[in-house]
């Protein structure tokens, strides 16, 4: 198999794997008990703190683990939601965000909140002016995700969260795709990462919080990380994100020279009839989404089953309901049933994507009736 689905999870790590190991099997003590394999567990999830905080790079704050990046912004959007002034009841964010904040912000929408959801230009961007103009005293809340899951771009977190801070908002960034990948800019107030799109395992994300901002707890319980998420660790899983995110850090520029010259390779093999969904720009190239006319996207995954690539999304693939932020681009329900993401990185070699490419040129002419 070929594996081109890099936005919906990404390989796990030998390294990763490696360090996993011991915390899967013998290491197998409550990391919130007093003995000393309970303490011996706690250290091992503190040293993995740190090296999850410092991927993020961002100075000060604090990070607690969860049980997913879908929790971290549930969390951060609810809790800073039931905490923000009554005449600050707005949340400020973008038709192209992922569910877990499109939805969590419907959901609150549902119960009173007033939800602002911005527009994109056709090429994926926020307009500042756009942004600037719905912020006013009563936003509490503004949540931008740095790089779109589905089409690539990269957002200019750091510019929204300057307007954030002057309308006197909280900033919320879903750095889910960009963690490990770009750096996080300066001047988000809230973080969510995952470590499963780093090479990390499934099941674990994290929020990182700046100093004196605190969501209300979602989970409630034993209180275990910092009185304000309940639930055991894990630390297999804390232990796994670390490695994974301290491997992100080290190897930062080898992977984005790799990632560049599969985006260049993968550029230079494609026909003529292939548009690309989204900035080239301001974009990360291991996102390659991509449009033809007339293609039945969803007949050329099935006709091509030992070649993982996706739908817009792999939430979109599985719904069967047309990508909402290939609409929010301006694309028609047809152009977006003709989309396909590919997506690649660490482990995928320049062969096997250029040999997918061709293949999947090769079944996209063939289903259209023209000559290989
Ligand atoms: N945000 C973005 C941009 C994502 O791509 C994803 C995963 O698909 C999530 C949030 C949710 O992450 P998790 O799988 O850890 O819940």
């Amino acid at each position: 198999m070929i594996y081109l689905d890099y936005q919906a999870t990404t390989p796990v790590a030998p390294e990763v794997s490696a360090a996993m190991q011991p915390w899967i099997s013998e290491k197998f003590a409550n990391a919130h008990s007093p003995s000393r394999w309970g303490r011996e567990a706690a250290a091992a999830i503190e040293v993995a703190r740190k090296q999850v905080e410092q991927a993020i790079g961002l100075p000060g704050g604090r990070l607690a683990f969860t049980g997913s990046a879908t929790e971290a912004l549930n969390w951060a959007i609810k809790g800073m939601m039931e905490k923000a002034p009554k005449d600050r009841n707005r949340i400020v964010t973008v038709a192209t965000e992922h569910a877990a904040v499109l939805d969590t912000c419907e959901w609150l929408e549902d119960r009173g909140c007033d939800v602002v959801r911005l527009p994109v230009g056709s090429d994926g961007l926020l307009n500042l002016d756009e942004v600037k103009a719905a912020l006013d005293e009563r936003t509490a809340l503004v949540a931008v995700m740095l790089v779109n899951n589905e089409i690539g771009v990269i957002q200019p977190v750091a510019e929204v969260a300057k307007l954030s801070r002057h309308a006197g908002a909280l900033m919320l960034c879903d750095a889910v795709q960009g963690f490990g990948r770009i750096g996080v800019p300066k001047g988000p107030d809230l973080v969510a990462v995952s470590a499963h799109k780093i090479h990390g395992p499934k099941a674990i994300g994290a929020l990182w919080m700046r100093d004196g901002v605190e969501p209300a707890p979602l989970i409630h319980g034993g209180g275990q990380e910092m009185g304000i998420r309940s639930g055991t660790l894990s630390p297999a899983l804390c232990v796994g994100f670390g490695a994974a995110a301290k491997l992100a850090s080290e190897r930062r520029s080898t992977d984005h020279a790799h990632v560049e010259r599969l985006w260049g390779a993968a550029r230079d093999e494609l026909g003529p009839g292939w548009a690309i969904n989204g900035s080239t720009d301001h974009r990360y190239h291991g996102n390659l989404n991509l449009r033809r006319e007339g293609l039945d996207a969803a007949r050329l995954i099935s006709d091509l089953r030992d070649i993982a690539f996706s739908l817009g999304s792999a939430c979109a693939s599985g719904s069967g309901r047309p990508s909402h932020v290939l609409r929010a681009i301006g694309l028609s329900d047809g152009e977006t049933r003709s989309s396909v993401r590919l997506g690649f990185g660490r482990y995928t070699t320049e062969e096997e994507l250029i040999s997918a490419v061709r293949r999947i040129e090769g079944a996209a002419r063939a289903q259209q009736g023209l000559a290989a």
